[in-house]
């Protein structure tokens, strides 16, 4: 790879740089000791969901002081694009699902959370990766 990992002050700035738009007042971001596991970038939800109908408070995708708390894995740290990428995604997606928990009054069943955030269905992580793929393209001209 050649460049050292980017620190998590220099990866925010560069996902800003490059359009991804979200304030310090919403969000807050931290970078995990380990990596988060294959094909996880980043999590911002903690939701044990044993059965379908559970219900899902909408506290939590936030942090105590009412921010939605987002994990990087470090390897992210490794490569500007993937910054961009998972964090514009992160920001679109749970930025998405906050308007759906708060129009659903603060909490939804795990069905519902899940159709949404899936990592391979959801439509929230789908339409956030092609924003995030979006930008990106747009960084290469
Ligand atoms: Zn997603």
């Amino acid at each position: 790879m050649g460049t050292p990992a980017r620190t998590l002050e220099q990866a925010l700035a560069v996902a800003r740089d490059n359009g991804v738009d979200f304030s310090d007042e919403d969000f807050v971001f931290s970078v995990s000791p380990r990596p988060l596991g294959a094909n996880l970038h980043a999590a911002y939800l903690d939701y044990d969901a044993p059965r379908r109908d559970s219900v899902v408070e909408v506290g939590r995708l936030l942090t105590e002081d009412g921010r939605i708390g987002v994990v990087l894995c470090p390897t992210v740290l490794e490569r500007d694009d993937a910054i961009i990428a998972v964090v514009a995604h992160e920001v679109f997606e749970a930025r998405a699902l906050l308007d759906e928990f708060r129009k659903s009054g603060g909490r939804m069943p795990a069905w519902k959370v899940r159709s949404l955030v899936d990592s391979v269905t959801g439509t929230l992580h789908c339409a956030a990766w092609d924003h995030a793929d979006e930008l990106v393209r747009k960084r290469h001209g």
